[in-house]
């Protein structure tokens, strides 16, 4: 395998991760080059001298890119992230571009999950708005605890069965589904149909990647197998539920709350500051209204050790790539 040192050129990268990647390519004899741009058509040629590519999830890895990427002689494109819906992973394969991702502890996203979990329970979002404006009643922000309730996990890899593990603690009892049941889970959760799942539980989590066969899994009909009152909980990717269903469940009280790090179409607003635009989604300024729908700005992921792993994976993958044909990410 190859020995010369590796050339990577680095898209979409924050200022808290500089200081990270220097460190990485100096452990690794790596030659990093640091962007702050998204890889796009636009930005693509940038990539000529490199054989890495590493990119976060805002960049948008189309055919046409891949086909420009091949071109300029790209071998290797890693995602800091581990969802990697943005890259058109089945063409990368068939013209031979190799696609990594991360991975890091699954703590991060799942804390996160809970903490919504428990916003909306308690009622958080409409309670610090009276604070702040010096209302102190109490009317309307009586919550609910988790121990009382159901809680419906829809996916048990990493990040699904770290919530579940997590929740085992609140006391509550918690229902899990998975394409195949995990037995080292069972004396946490019951495994169940997912259609089970949708009737028996008082709030639901999801944790799946983003395919042609997850997209939309929250849509009219599955809403109409939940409870009355469901309170929905998403820090997978925003596609995963339909949001005309979640703006139509939110008007009609079938959804109880809703906990979003993540929002359909969230590409070029979130990550972003739109301060200066009257309004970045219409769908999303609506539903961010009511007092029962807490948003976040994808930022599930966001901690300090998460970002050290990401980084460090992105830039790992490609050198053990170069270096040795292979990597445990390889998509
Ligand atoms: P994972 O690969 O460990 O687990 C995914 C699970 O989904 C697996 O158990 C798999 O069997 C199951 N699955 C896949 N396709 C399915 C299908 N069609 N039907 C039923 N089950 C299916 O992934 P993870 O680390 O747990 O991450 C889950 C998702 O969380 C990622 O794909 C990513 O989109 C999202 N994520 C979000 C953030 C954030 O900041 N909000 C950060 C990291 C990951």
């Amino acid at each position: 395998m190859e020995q010369d040192t590796i050339r990577i050129l680095a898209f979409e990268v924050r200022d808290d991760e500089k200081d990270i990647f220097k460190k990485a390519a100096g452990d690794l004899a790596a030659e990093v080059t640091l962007l702050p741009d998204i890889l796009n058509l636009d930005t693509v040629d940038q990539c000529a001298g490199y054989a890495g590519v590493t990119t976060l999830g805002m960049s948008r890895i189309s055919p046409e890119v891949l086909d420009r990427l091949k071109e300029l002689g790209v071998k290797y494109l890693s995602t800091r992230t581990i969802g990697y819906n943005h890259i058109d992973v089945n063409y990368a394969k068939k013209i031979g571009i190799h696609i990594l991702n991360a991975e890091y502890a699954p703590e991060s996203v799942a804390d996160f999950t809970i903490m919504l979990m428990l916003l909306v329970l308690r009622k958080y979002k409409p309670a610090v708005y009276r604070q702040n404006v010096n209302d102190y009643s109490l009317n309307g922000l009586r919550g609910r605890t988790l121990k009382s309730m159901t809680v419906g996990v829809v996916g048990t890899g990493q990040i699904g069965q770290t919530v579940i593990r997590s929740l085992s603690g609140f006391g509550c009892r918690i229902l899990a589904y998975n394409r195949t049941p995990r037995q080292e889970l069972e004396e946490y959760a019951e495994f169940v149909s997912l259609e089970e799942l949708y009737t028996r539980s008082d709030v639901i989590t999801f944790h799946l990647p983003l395919t042609e066969s997850t997209k939309y899994m929250v849509n009219r009909e599955t809403l109409s197998h939940m409870k009355d009152g469901v309170i929905l909980i998403n820090t997978s990717r925003g596609e995963l539920m339909d949001r005309k269903t979640l703006i139509h469940g939110i008007e009609s009280l079938k959804i109880g709350a809703l906990g979003l790090d993540v929002f359909e179409d969230e590409r070029s607003i979130y990550h972003e500051s739109r301060i200066n635009d009257i309004i970045a989604n219409r769908d999303m300024a609506y539903l961010r209204q009511f007092p029962n729908v807490a948003m976040t700005q994808h930022m599930a992921f966001y901690t300090e050790s998460a970002i050290e792993e990401m980084v460090d994976c992105g830039i790992r993958g490609i050198v053990s790539m170069h270096r040795d044909g292979t990597w445990k990410k390889e998509l």
